[in-house]
Protein backbone atom coordinates (compact mmCIF):
# COMPACT_ATOMS: atom_id res chain seq x y z
CA UNK A 1 0.00 0.00 0.00
CA UNK A 2 1.33 3.29 -1.31
CA UNK A 3 1.03 5.53 2.25
CA UNK A 4 2.85 8.75 1.71
CA UNK A 5 1.20 9.87 -1.33
CA UNK A 6 1.42 13.55 -1.95
CA UNK A 7 -1.84 15.13 -3.92
CA UNK A 8 -1.18 16.82 -6.85
CA UNK A 9 -1.98 19.85 -8.65
CA UNK A 10 -0.95 21.46 -12.00
CA UNK A 11 2.32 23.00 -12.43
CA UNK A 12 0.91 25.77 -14.70
CA UNK A 13 -3.17 26.10 -15.38
CA UNK A 14 -4.17 27.37 -18.71
CA UNK A 15 -4.46 31.68 -18.81
CA UNK A 16 -2.18 32.14 -16.11
CA UNK A 17 -4.75 30.89 -13.70
CA UNK A 18 -2.78 30.46 -9.87
CA UNK A 19 -5.20 27.25 -9.08
CA UNK A 20 -5.63 26.43 -5.14
CA UNK A 21 -6.92 23.11 -6.07
CA UNK A 22 -6.02 19.64 -6.45
CA UNK A 23 -6.43 17.52 -9.50
CA UNK A 24 -9.44 15.51 -9.39
CA UNK A 25 -10.30 11.75 -10.70
CA UNK A 26 -12.17 11.87 -13.68
CA UNK A 27 -13.95 9.13 -12.61
CA UNK A 28 -15.01 9.55 -9.12
CA UNK A 29 -13.72 12.90 -8.81
CA UNK A 30 -11.97 11.92 -5.56
CA UNK A 31 -8.24 13.66 -5.31
CA UNK A 32 -5.40 12.09 -7.65
CA UNK A 33 -2.18 11.88 -6.11
CA UNK A 34 1.73 11.72 -7.82
CA UNK A 35 2.87 8.04 -7.26
CA UNK A 36 6.44 6.46 -7.12
CA UNK A 37 6.29 6.27 -11.18
CA UNK A 38 5.24 10.17 -10.92
CA UNK A 39 1.92 8.86 -12.57
CA UNK A 40 -1.33 10.43 -11.47
CA UNK A 41 -2.91 7.45 -8.86
CA UNK A 42 -6.65 7.66 -7.31
CA UNK A 43 -7.14 5.84 -4.20
CA UNK A 44 -10.44 5.37 -4.71
CA UNK A 45 -10.62 3.58 -7.86
CA UNK A 46 -6.83 2.58 -8.92
CA UNK A 47 -7.16 3.98 -12.14
CA UNK A 48 -3.47 5.43 -12.86
CA UNK A 49 -2.93 7.71 -15.41
CA UNK A 50 0.33 9.31 -17.43
CA UNK A 51 0.07 13.22 -15.95
CA UNK A 52 1.17 13.74 -19.23
CA UNK A 53 -1.73 12.15 -21.30
CA UNK A 54 -4.52 13.69 -19.49
CA UNK A 55 -6.23 16.78 -21.55
CA UNK A 56 -7.77 19.20 -18.82
CA UNK A 57 -10.26 21.50 -19.67
CA UNK A 58 -9.05 25.28 -18.74
CA UNK A 59 -11.90 26.97 -16.26
CA UNK A 60 -11.54 30.14 -18.18
CA UNK A 61 -11.55 29.27 -22.11
CA UNK A 62 -12.40 26.13 -22.03
CA UNK A 63 -9.65 25.47 -24.55
CA UNK A 64 -8.13 21.82 -23.76
CA UNK A 65 -4.32 22.02 -22.20
CA UNK A 66 -2.21 19.35 -21.08
CA UNK A 67 -0.01 20.47 -18.16
CA UNK A 68 2.71 18.66 -15.86
CA UNK A 69 1.82 18.08 -12.15
CA UNK A 70 3.38 18.85 -9.32
CA UNK A 71 2.82 18.12 -5.65
CA UNK A 72 -0.10 20.10 -3.93
CA UNK A 73 1.77 21.94 -1.03
CA UNK A 74 -0.93 23.02 1.44
CA UNK A 75 1.06 25.47 2.61
CA UNK A 76 0.86 27.97 -0.39
CA UNK A 77 -2.70 27.05 -1.04
CA UNK A 78 -3.61 28.44 2.32
CA UNK A 79 -2.63 31.38 1.38
CA UNK A 80 -3.84 31.61 -1.78
CA UNK A 81 -7.27 30.89 0.43
CA UNK A 82 -7.07 33.15 2.39
CA UNK A 83 -5.78 35.59 -0.47
CA UNK A 84 -9.15 34.98 -2.46
CA UNK A 85 -11.22 35.29 0.93
CA UNK A 86 -9.72 38.69 2.17
CA UNK A 87 -10.38 40.00 -1.78
CA UNK A 88 -13.96 38.84 -1.87
CA UNK A 89 -14.19 40.59 1.53
CA UNK A 90 -13.22 43.80 0.82
CA UNK A 91 -14.72 43.73 -2.73
CA UNK A 92 -13.30 45.89 -4.42
CA UNK A 93 -14.42 45.78 -8.30
CA UNK A 94 -11.82 44.63 -10.88
CA UNK A 95 -11.31 47.09 -13.56
CA UNK A 96 -8.44 47.22 -16.10
CA UNK A 97 -6.83 50.32 -16.89
CA UNK A 98 -7.95 50.12 -20.54
CA UNK A 99 -9.79 48.63 -22.93
CA UNK A 100 -7.71 48.56 -26.31
CA UNK A 101 -10.08 46.68 -28.85
CA UNK A 102 -13.69 48.68 -28.44
CA UNK A 103 -13.84 52.57 -28.46
CA UNK A 104 -14.68 53.07 -24.42
CA UNK A 105 -12.97 56.17 -23.18
CA UNK A 106 -11.12 55.55 -20.07
CA UNK A 107 -13.64 57.56 -17.87
CA UNK A 108 -16.21 55.22 -18.52
CA UNK A 109 -14.43 51.83 -17.75
CA UNK A 110 -15.75 52.16 -14.39
CA UNK A 111 -19.80 52.24 -15.53
CA UNK A 112 -19.01 48.89 -17.34
CA UNK A 113 -19.23 45.47 -15.48
CA UNK A 114 -16.02 43.26 -15.97
CA UNK A 115 -16.17 38.69 -15.84
CA UNK A 116 -13.73 35.96 -16.12
CA UNK A 117 -15.91 34.72 -18.79
CA UNK A 118 -19.11 35.59 -21.18
CA UNK A 119 -20.93 32.75 -19.23
CA UNK A 120 -19.65 33.73 -15.88
CA UNK A 121 -22.15 36.53 -14.23
CA UNK A 122 -20.19 37.01 -10.80
CA UNK A 123 -17.70 39.91 -10.71
CA UNK A 124 -13.92 40.12 -10.82
CA UNK A 125 -12.78 41.86 -7.58
CA UNK A 126 -9.36 43.07 -7.47
CA UNK A 127 -6.89 42.24 -4.11
CA UNK A 128 -2.72 42.23 -3.56
CA UNK A 129 -0.69 38.61 -3.40
CA UNK A 130 2.81 39.14 -2.90
CA UNK A 131 2.58 42.99 -3.46
CA UNK A 132 0.90 42.47 -6.85
CA UNK A 133 -2.06 43.27 -7.50
CA UNK A 134 -4.30 40.34 -8.15
CA UNK A 135 -8.06 39.57 -10.04
CA UNK A 136 -10.32 37.23 -8.58
CA UNK A 137 -13.45 35.81 -10.11
CA UNK A 138 -16.09 35.63 -7.36
CA UNK A 139 -17.78 32.52 -8.94
CA UNK A 140 -14.94 30.24 -9.06
CA UNK A 141 -12.35 31.76 -6.70
CA UNK A 142 -9.78 31.45 -9.26
CA UNK A 143 -6.86 34.12 -9.15
CA UNK A 144 -4.35 35.33 -11.57
CA UNK A 145 -1.79 38.33 -11.40
CA UNK A 146 -3.45 41.43 -13.17
CA UNK A 147 -0.32 41.46 -15.13
CA UNK A 148 -0.76 37.81 -16.26
CA UNK A 149 -4.70 38.21 -16.76
CA UNK A 150 -6.35 37.76 -19.61
CA UNK A 151 -8.89 40.44 -19.65
CA UNK A 152 -12.80 39.86 -21.14
CA UNK A 153 -13.61 42.81 -23.16
CA UNK A 154 -17.19 43.89 -21.72
CA UNK A 155 -18.50 45.11 -25.32
CA UNK A 156 -16.57 42.67 -28.32
CA UNK A 157 -15.38 39.41 -25.72
CA UNK A 158 -12.24 39.51 -27.23
CA UNK A 159 -9.52 38.81 -24.60
CA UNK A 160 -6.63 40.91 -23.60
CA UNK A 161 -3.61 41.05 -21.35
CA UNK A 162 -2.34 44.84 -20.24
CA UNK A 163 1.27 46.00 -21.79
CA UNK A 164 4.21 45.70 -19.73
CA UNK A 165 3.85 49.31 -19.38
CA UNK A 166 0.43 49.21 -17.33
CA UNK A 167 1.65 46.20 -15.52
CA UNK A 168 4.86 47.38 -14.29
CA UNK A 169 3.18 50.68 -13.17
CA UNK A 170 0.97 48.90 -10.70
CA UNK A 171 4.54 47.80 -9.04
CA UNK A 172 6.23 51.24 -9.55
CA UNK A 173 3.01 53.08 -7.51
CA UNK A 174 3.84 51.95 -4.18
CA UNK A 175 4.27 54.16 -1.53
CA UNK A 176 7.40 53.90 0.32
CA UNK A 177 4.90 52.47 3.50
CA UNK A 178 3.85 49.92 1.62
CA UNK A 179 7.31 48.83 0.08
CA UNK A 180 8.35 48.71 3.57
CA UNK A 181 5.53 46.28 4.39
CA UNK A 182 6.94 43.90 1.62
CA UNK A 183 8.59 42.10 4.07
CA UNK A 184 6.06 40.77 6.14
CA UNK A 185 4.31 39.55 2.60
CA UNK A 186 5.16 35.92 1.63
CA UNK A 187 6.74 35.35 -1.91
CA UNK A 188 4.92 32.87 -3.32
CA UNK A 189 7.25 32.18 -6.06
CA UNK A 190 9.88 32.09 -3.83
CA UNK A 191 8.45 29.77 -1.69
CA UNK A 192 7.55 27.56 -4.95
CA UNK A 193 11.53 27.43 -5.95
CA UNK A 194 12.65 26.36 -2.81
CA UNK A 195 10.59 23.95 -2.96
CA UNK A 196 11.81 22.82 -6.10
CA UNK A 197 15.06 22.78 -5.62
CA UNK A 198 14.52 21.19 -2.43
CA UNK A 199 12.76 18.47 -4.05
CA UNK A 200 15.54 18.49 -6.80
CA UNK A 201 18.13 17.90 -4.67
CA UNK A 202 15.76 14.90 -2.96
CA UNK A 203 15.61 13.36 -6.24
CA UNK A 204 19.10 13.37 -7.03
CA UNK A 205 20.47 12.00 -3.55
CA UNK A 206 18.24 9.06 -3.86
CA UNK A 207 19.33 8.52 -7.35
CA UNK A 208 22.99 8.06 -6.04
CA UNK A 209 21.80 5.70 -3.87
ZN1 LIG B 1 -7.55 28.97 -20.77
ZN1 LIG C 1 -11.00 7.66 -9.06
ZN1 LIG D 1 -13.67 44.90 -27.50
ZN1 LIG E 1 -16.14 34.25 -13.15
Amino acid sequence: MENNLKPATWAKYHCNVIMNDTIKCQKCSNILYLNKKNNLYCLTCNTEIDQFYIKWKCMICSKEFSSETKEYNPFIFKIIKVTVKQTLFKGVEAKPPYIPCCKIAREQISSYKFFHKKECNELLYEGEMDNKKIVVCSKFHMLNYYYNYYWLCPICKKRYKLSHEYSNANNNNKSASEKNNSNSNINIDTIENNNRIKQKSINEFSKKK
